[in-house]
């Protein structure tokens, strides 16, 4: 009879694409080896009780920021701990170079390896990098990223284009540290990823991600509500209007059309942003594109208590209305996958006021507990399709799935136990981050984590992480196949 190393035993499971069921999952050198209607206690080495219980695939966090604004090996351990409070057992982070970060240029032959070297033996969960190209001397390093480097996914941010024109010609070159860093750049960037997307794209998705907002008009916008001397979430809104999302999506993709590119539109913000990746979707149906948001996007207005030290974020959090227009992206399954853009910022690092304040905070802790809370509870969201937009969509969109992303015989033994029945507000010390603050604060939330499984082994439980930081790098894409054994892993 088999045995097994763990069992989660008596809870609801949700398999994306597949439904909810009842059953017990047997686990087996950090692989799931058997989803049975009742595996006996005496068969596993360990269990946990699930009873009363929703067990969904591990969160694939795809929207990360390790080591943007503090040392990465610190950052690592602090932020992905935060992660398994959230359920999220894999985690993929944007590192460019530039300002912040690693704060210098070069080679990402020299760089990319000190990257991993840093977060290597610091982070609780699995994870991976998406790149972004910053010179035209890294286009050429794409095909290395890729087929060497285990790299599925880049980035190119809108806006950095124009950064700060308004007070020097030069700052927008000194922040990225970049030769050009314009539509032209982005031009040749995608080439090279559509390139790479054919060379390598059996074995999983590359793609493109983008930040769509558009430099010019964010120049001129701001420029105008400063002068005004407004302050505050919704003057940084209205500095940066949402139909500029709308105007950089509607550029981004005529570029990622004429050049065959797959695509990410990220962490879209607002009702204008939603409707311009559907009408890319519209104009381009030959054209891969995904859509993202994220959790403050959904949950957060500008109308609330919380302020802009805190709150601060780009995209800006918006108004009611365009909460309501996300989630009904999200109800109808025009979003693909749900974030937090995890980006730990202290308060120290946020002063400097509506204009000068570093902008980003954390979120990963909440992926589960707010998308159960806000979506299953408040707005009737099959559990499914949670487990979708938490898992199997970030997984399947950067090159992870199956062994990612779901729950199946030789998937990863990745799991989030949720309570749905657990109420309680949010609060800092309950996130395990190294953050000092959050504009969550306060948010009611039904529906926390329990238990998160990692390769087999409980690695939160009790509100606390468990043993040593010891996720493991994914070089992407994985492959369709699912490995048979551990052993075979590399
Ligand atoms: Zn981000």
């Amino acid at each position: 009879m088999d045995r097994y190393d763990l069992a989660v035993i008596g809870g609801t499971v949700v398999v994306p694409y597949g439904g909810t069921f009842r059953a017990d999952v047997g686990i087996r050198d950090g692989r799931i080896v058997a989803i049975e209607d009742e595996i006996e206690r005496q068969r596993c080495d360990d269990a946990v009780d699930a009873r009363g219980k929703l067990v969904f695939p591990g969160g694939v966090d795809g929207h990360f920021h390790i080591g943007i604004y503090r040392p990465v090996s610190e950052d690592a351990e602090s932020e992905t701990r935060s992660s398994l409070v959230g359920g999220v057992t894999t985690v993929l982070s944007y590192f460019r170079t530039g300002s912040h970060y690693l704060n210098k240029s070069g080679s990402y032959r020299d760089i990319y390896p000190e990257v991993l070297r840093a977060t290597e033996g610091h982070a609780y969960t699995d994870f991976g990098y998406h790149i972004g190209i910053m010179t035209s001397g890294q286009v050429a390093e794409i095909d290395w990223l890729v087929g060497e480097m285990g790299v599925a996914s880049f980035k190119y941010y809108m806006f950095y284009k124009g950064l700060n024109l308004s007070s020097s010609s030069t700052a927008g070159t000194a922040y990225t540290m970049s030769d050009v860093y314009d539509l032209g750049h982005l031009y040749r960037f995608m080439e090279a990823v559509s390139d790479a997307s054919r060379k390598y794209g059996g074995l999983g998705r590359i793609s493109l991600s983008l930040h769509c907002e558009h430099a010019e008009i964010i120049r001129t916008f701001i420029d105008e509500v400063r002068a005004q001397g407004l302050e505050g979430l919704e003057a940084y809104s209205k500095a940066r209007p949402p139909f500029q999302e709308r105007l950089a999506i509607a550029e981004a993709t005529l570029l990622a059309d004429v050049t065959k590119c797959p695509i990410n539109l990220l962490h879209l913000s607002s009702a204008e942003a939603l409707a311009g990746g559907k009408k890319a979707r519209r104009d381009y149906p030959d054209l891969d594109i995904k859509l993202e948001t994220t959790l403050h996007h959904l949950a957060l207005t500008y109308q609330d208590r919380h302020g802009i030290q805190s709150g601060k974020v780009n995209p800006p959090i918006r108004s009611q209305q365009d909460v309501d227009a996300l989630w009904r992206g999200v109800i109808s399954g025009d979003i693909d996958e749900i974030v937090s853009d995890h980006a730990c910022c202290t308060l120290d690092m946020k002063q400097g006021g509506t204009w000068e304040g570093l902008p980003g905070f954390g979120g990963t802790s909440l992926i589960y507990p707010v998308l159960v809370s806000e979506g299953y509870h408040k707005r009737g969201l099959p559990l499914e399709r949670i487990a979708q937009l938490a898992s199997a969509g970030p997984a399947r969109n950067f090159g992870l799935y199956p062994r990612k992303g779901t729950i199946a015989i030789g998937s990863d033994a990745d799991l989030a136990i949720v309570d749905p029945e657990l109420a309680a507000p949010v609060t800092v010390e309950r996130s395990l981050s190294a953050q000092d603050h959050t504009p969550f604060e306060g948010f009611p939330v039904k529906g926390w984590v329990s238990e998160t499984i990692r390769d087999g082994h409980v690695v939160f439980k009790d509100g606390r992480a468990i043993g040593p930081p010891m996720g493991r790098y994914l070089k992407r894409p994985l492959g369709a196949a699912i490995a048979p054994t551990a052993k075979a892993r590399a």
